[in-house]
């Protein structure tokens, strides 16, 4: 996707601190973090929202939550707990139309989310 964020940080056109990379998706910090550690778990695929996701995408989602787990075991957050979050239509938050799934952890969080 030519203007994505995401997708130029995934070439290598923008920098960003890289913690993991497979052949399905990477993970970066998070530009402006909003907890201790805020990660973003991210597709190598381009897809917009979570409302394009499709029946197949399954493997590639469920992928993305194993990787944030491991992301945030690695961090140091499994005990005593992390928050992950996606954030769909600019309702919700969203802000960069490639999905990503923040990995948040490091200290408490509050329910309901703002
Ligand atoms: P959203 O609001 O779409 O759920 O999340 C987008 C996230 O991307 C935000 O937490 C924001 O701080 C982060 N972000 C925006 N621009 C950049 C950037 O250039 N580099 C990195 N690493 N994160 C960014
Ligand atoms: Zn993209």
């Amino acid at each position: 996707m030519a203007d994505c964020l995401f997708c130029k940080i995934r070439d290598g056109q923008i920098p960003a601190t890289k913690v993991h990379e497979d052949d399905l998706c990477f993970a970066i910090r998070d530009i402006k973090p909003q907890a201790p550690t805020h990660i973003l778990v991210i597709p190598k695929r381009h897809i917009s929202t979570l409302n394009d996701v499709q029946a197949e995408d399954a493997p590639l989602v469920g992928h993305l939550l194993v990787v944030a787990k491991t992301i945030a075991a690695g961090e140091g957050h499994g005990e005593p707990g992390w928050r992950t979050v996606f954030n769909v239509n600019e309702q919700a938050g969203q802000t960069v139309f490639h999905i990503h799934l923040h990995v948040l952890g490091g200290r408490a969080f509050g329910w309901p989310p703002g």
